[in-house]
């Protein structure tokens, strides 16, 4: 038996940081959204009683270390499943990005066992089931657009913003989210505007969307990295409306209304910047 699974990319349309808790993980409130740049994810059941991961990229580990093992692993655990599944990943999204990449790979693992194996689980057991993985996999598992609060388990969901196009620029670093976190002073952090994304999204408002957009790890990410910084002048200077880090980053997006402008402001980070995407918004 085999199922496919597109695992798309998301971005962070806010990410704040609101408090550190006694384990060291921070409360956050993040309001993301997902677009269309997705790896491919194959299953296909094997008889033997394990987990087999393929996929060729210079970045991710193929063994017990990557996401979409470690979802499956929790899948079979958690519904006594003795058979196996052999995964293959075909790698697009770029990697330690701040665009979800391994949790959407796990998310998609998540949704597609579900389908393989014909379960029946409700979305909101598999978004819990991820949650013990990763902060970002919960919301990955539903996709769309919506807001992640706590350490990133409790998801609501919000109304898709109004059609955009999405520049995505990447300078040649990979960031980890848990050292940028690590760098998180409570006394220095600044806070977006959570509420005005919300309501630029159910007001279907692009330019209240575009001027409240925010994330608490930027200062943080481009005080390391200040090619991010960069990045985001080019993106301002080629017209973007709406310029923003995605997660603790080093990506960043712009995002625009109309395709030729987007078209634009690709080709002129094209020359600046070793790996730039167009591509549509899913919401
Ligand atoms: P986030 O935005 O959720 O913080 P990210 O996009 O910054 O994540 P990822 O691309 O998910 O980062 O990669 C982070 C780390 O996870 C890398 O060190 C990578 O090797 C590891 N990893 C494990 N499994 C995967 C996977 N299936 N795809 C990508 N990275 C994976």
């Amino acid at each position: 038996m085999t199922h496919f699974e597109k695992a798309p990319a998301k971005i962070n349309l806010s990410l704040d940081v609101l408090s550190k808790r006694d384990d060291g993980y921070h409360n956050v409130e993040m309001i993301m959204t997902t677009v269309d740049l997705a790896d491919r994810i194959e299953l296909n059941t094997i008889e033997e009683d394990r987990v087999e991961v393929s996929l060729w990229s210079r970045y991710v580990p193929n063994d017990e270390r990557n996401l979409a093992y470690k979802a499956a692993m929790a899948f079979k655990k958690k519904y006594n499943i003795t058979k196996g599944v052999h995964i293959k990943i075909e790698k697009v999204i770029p990697v330690s990005a701040g665009l979800g990449g391994g949790s959407t790979d796990a998310a998609a693992v998540l949704r597609g066992l579900n389908q393989l194996w014909n379960m029946n689980i409700p979305i909101e057991e598999l978004a819990a089931l991820g949650s013990s993985l990763g902060s970002d996999i919960p919301f990955c598992v539903y996709g769309s657009t919506g807001i992640a609060k706590g350490f990133g388990e409790v998801i609501e969901k919000l109304p898709p913003p109004p059609p955009f196009w999405v520049v995505l620029a990447k300078p040649d670093i990979g960031v980890s989210t848990k050292t940028i976190f690590g760098q998180v002073n409570m006394d220095e952090i600044t806070h977006p505007n959570t509420q005005a994304v919300i309501d630029a999204l159910f007001e279907q408002d692009f330019s209240k969307l575009c001027a409240n957009i925010g994330n608490s790890l930027e200062r943080i990410t481009t005080s390391i990295h200040p090619e991010v910084l960069r990045i985001k002048e080019k993106m301002r200077q080629a017209g973007a409306p709406g310029v923003l880090m995605s997660g603790s980053g080093p990506t960043v997006y712009g995002i625009v209304e109309q395709h030729s402008k987007a078209k634009r402001i690709y080709n002129s980070l094209k020359g600046f910047c070793p790996e730039v995407y167009l591509v549509r918004l899913i919401g």
